[in-house]
Parts: structure tokens; C-alpha cells; sequence
């Protein structure tokens, strides 16, 4: 008889039922045990609304989603492994062979991929348009259009796309619209309420917001979502795992908190930054000297930490240089993070040399100019 082996594989915990913790319990389970046979057969066959498998639904991730899909205004969520994996199934949830995307030319790299190099192997055919232009968008429409994908503001030039606007020529030719809201958040931004019909997010930016989780979620109605469970999450398998789950749910507490110092720091060094004289141009859309500012404050409610500027050099070497200056923005990909970044399109094979991208972290903004100031120099 081994009793080692009973007592290390067998349970007598029970959750305790009068103790109500304030964080929200890990359930660090990949499978649910079910009293009896029945019962296992009622969670085979609605395996939407059960606790079966964790592939599948776990207490800890509902938790996140069902706070998002508030946040957003939308009947229901789903978290992903990744934002990318999130916008992938919210694309391929919608489209068969033979069908036609519209993506917004500054969308996420990865989108892009999907929607065009990728989806061209099963026969999705895609165009790219500029989506700030609504006569573009209209005249890339095809008999076959099943998708617009937007992304507002764009990924690297923040331009803001008309989303009622598009919500409603869309809607009148049949096409689902997905909205990238990384940016925004759903604090700032809600695309359900202008018609569109998926919203999607990047969860490793600010509603993790400490740069330690990847993640993604789509918000739709519950029909939505619930076809995206049976089509790609179910099958495909991009489950979050419960412990991501559970520091997203924590990067969430705070994030009111957070984004209205990302935004307040951003407006301080735009002001700085406008009318510095190596800049050419500023992208903050909720900047009230930007030209997309009416259209961005009609749709969005404020605005967080990430800003382009144009530097009027072209020296490659020189941007290089001033780059490399930088003390307290860090150089790196991400952002959404507490923490300042600053990625440099200088260096990528394709990418416009003269741009910068800066997130505005969390620390003293008058450090954050002091350090803008010590590298801009260099120009
Ligand atoms: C980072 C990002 C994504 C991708 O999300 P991952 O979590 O990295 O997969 C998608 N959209 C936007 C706007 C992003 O910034």
C-alpha cells in the first residue's frame, strides 16, 4: 500500500465559504471534475457554459472578461493567448474562401500579415486603404467584402478614422467591422456604441499595464463571441493561460488610475514637444493642436501615452545617435507598460527613418522633458 500516493494525489481542500478574498482567486486548474456521469454529459454537450477543460472556460479568465466586456459597453468577452491571437480569430470567425477584407493601411504589422500574406493561402483576398478617407474605403468595397478591419487612432501615425461613419457603410453592405482599441482602451474609447460590431484589444499594453503579461480579448454580442468560441478559440486553441488571466484582472484595478496620468503626462510633453525645434510633426490625436483633435474628441474621451513625432533630420546617424541618448525612455517594442519607451523605425529594413514612437510612462513628466531635451539636441 503507498499512502504517500494517496495523500499527495487525493484532496481535502475545500474553498472555504465564508471568507471572501478581495483578489480574485488563480484557478491555476487545467480540468474541472464533475460529481457524475450526468453530469459529465451535460458539460459535453454545452461545453460553452461549462467548466470542463480550461482550453476551453476557467473561472479566473471569465472573471477578466466579464470586466472588459463591461468596460467596453459589450455583452460578453473572450480573453486570448495574445492581442494577435484575438484579432486573428475575430478575422477568421468572419471570413471563407473566396471572400474580400478591407484593412486600414495602418493597422498593427500582424493584422496586416493575417488579413493579406496569410489569409492568401486559403483564398481570402484583402486590400489596404487608407481608413481615414471614407471615399477610399467605400471604393475598395467589393461584391465580396465580408470584413473592414479598423484600427483607431493607427498604430504608427495615430490618424483617426470616422468609426460611425464607417460602422454605417459597412452595416449597409453587409460587412462585419472589427476595431482595434488598444489604444484608447475602453476607458476612452467604446467603438460598440458607433455600430461597430467586434472590438479588439491588445491586453499586454494598458489593461495589463505593468509589461509583465501578453494577452487579448474580443468583445462582441454574445452571439459573436459564442461563434468565435465554437470556430477558432475551442478548435485553434489560443487559451490564455489562468495566471495571465489573473495579472491582467490586477493590471485592471488601476487602470482609470493609470491612464489619466499617461494621458495628463503625454499632453505635457506634447506641449513641449510642438514647438521644439527639431520636430516636424506631432501625432497625438487628443492633443488640441493636432488636426484629427475634433474628430478624436468626438469619438474618444481622452487619451493615453503614446505619441509619434517626425524629426525634421533625415540623418540616419544623427536620429541613431539621439536615440542612443535617451536615459529614462527605454528602447524597446511594447508599450502600455508603466514605463517611458521609445521605439525608432530607424531601426527596420522598411520602416520611415524619421519617425519616432514614444509611450509616456508613468514617471515625473518634467524627467521625461529634461531627457527629450538632452537627446533631442543631438539633431
Ligand atoms: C501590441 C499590439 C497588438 C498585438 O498584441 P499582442 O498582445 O502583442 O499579441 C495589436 N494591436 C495593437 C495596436 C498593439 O499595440
Amino acid at each position: 500500500m503507498n499512502k504517500a500516493a494517496d495523500i499527495v494525489t487525493h484532496d481535502r481542500f475545500e474553498y472555504p465559504e465564508l471568507e471572501k478574498p478581495t483578489s480574485v482567486p488563480l484557478f491555476q486548474t487545467s480540468l474541472f471534475t464533475f460529481p457524475d456521469v450526468e453530469a459529465l454529459r451535460q458539460g459535453l454537450a454545452d461545453e460553452r457554459s461549462t467548466h470542463l477543460y480550461s482550453r476551453g472556460n476557467n473561472p479566473t479568465v471569465e472573471a477578466v472578461e466579464e470586466k472588459i466586456a463591461a468596460l467596453e459597453g459589450g455583452e460578453c468577452a473572450k480573453l486570448f493567448s495574445s492581442g494577435v491571437a484575438a484579432i486573428a480569430s475575430a478575422i477568421l470567425s468572419n471570413v471563407r474562401a473566396g471572400d474580400h477584407i478591407v484593412i486600414a493601411n495602418d493597422s498593427y504589422t500582424w493584422a496586416q500579415y493575417i488579413s493579406t500574406t496569410y489569409l492568401e493561402r486559403f483564398s481570402v483576398e484583402a486590400t489596404r486603404v487608407d481608413a481615414t478617407d471614407l471615399e477610399a474605403v467605400e471604393a475598395a468595397i467589393k461584391p465580396n467584402t465580408k470584413v473592414l478591419y479598423l484600427e483607431s487612432p493607427g498604430t504608427l501615425y495615430l490618424r483617426v478614422q470616422n468609426l460611425p461613419a464607417l460602422a454605417a457603410l459597412a452595416k449597409s453592405r453587409s460587412i462585419t467591422t472589427i476595431v482595434d482599441n488598444t489604444w484608447a482602451t475602453p476607458l476612452y474609447q467604446n467603438p460598440l456604441s458607433f455600430g461597430i460590431d467586434l472590438v479588439v484589444h491588445s491586453a499586454s499594453k494598458y489593461l495589463g499595464g505593468h509589461s509583465d503579461v501578453i494577452g487579448g480579448v474580443v468583445i462582441g454580442t454574445r452571439e459573436s463571441i459564442d461563434h468565435i468560441f465554437r470556430t477558432e478559440f475551442l478548435p485553434i486553441g489560443h487559451v490564455p493561460d489562468p495566471f495571465q488571466a489573473w495579472l491582467i484582472h490586477r493590471g485592471l484595478r488601476t487602470l482609470h488610475v493609470r491612464l489619466a496620468y499617461h494621458y495628463d503626462s503625454a499632453l505635457t510633453l506634447c506641449d513641449f514637444l510642438s514647438s521644439h525645434s527639431a520636430v516636424e510633426r506631432l501625432y497625438y490625436p487628443m492633443f488640441p493642436l493636432s488636426e484629427d483633435y475634433s474628430l478624436a474628441s468626438s469619438q474618444m474621451r481622452g487619451g493615453s501615452g503614446l505619441l509619434s513625432l517626425r524629426l525634421k533630420s533625415r540623418n540616419r546617424a544623427k536620429i541613431e545617435e539621439a536615440v542612443n541618448t535617451f536615459e529614462h525612455f527605454r528602447i524597446g517594442v511594447s508599450w502600455g507598460g508603466y514605463e517611458s519607451l521609445v521605439f525608432a523605425p530607424v531601426a527596420t529594413a522598411h520602416g520611415d527613418p524619421s519617425m519616432l514612437r514614444l509611450h509616456v510612462g508613468l514617471e515625473d513628466p518634467l524627467t521625461l522633458i529634461d531627457d527629450l531635451d538632452r537627446a533631442l539636441v543631438v539633431l
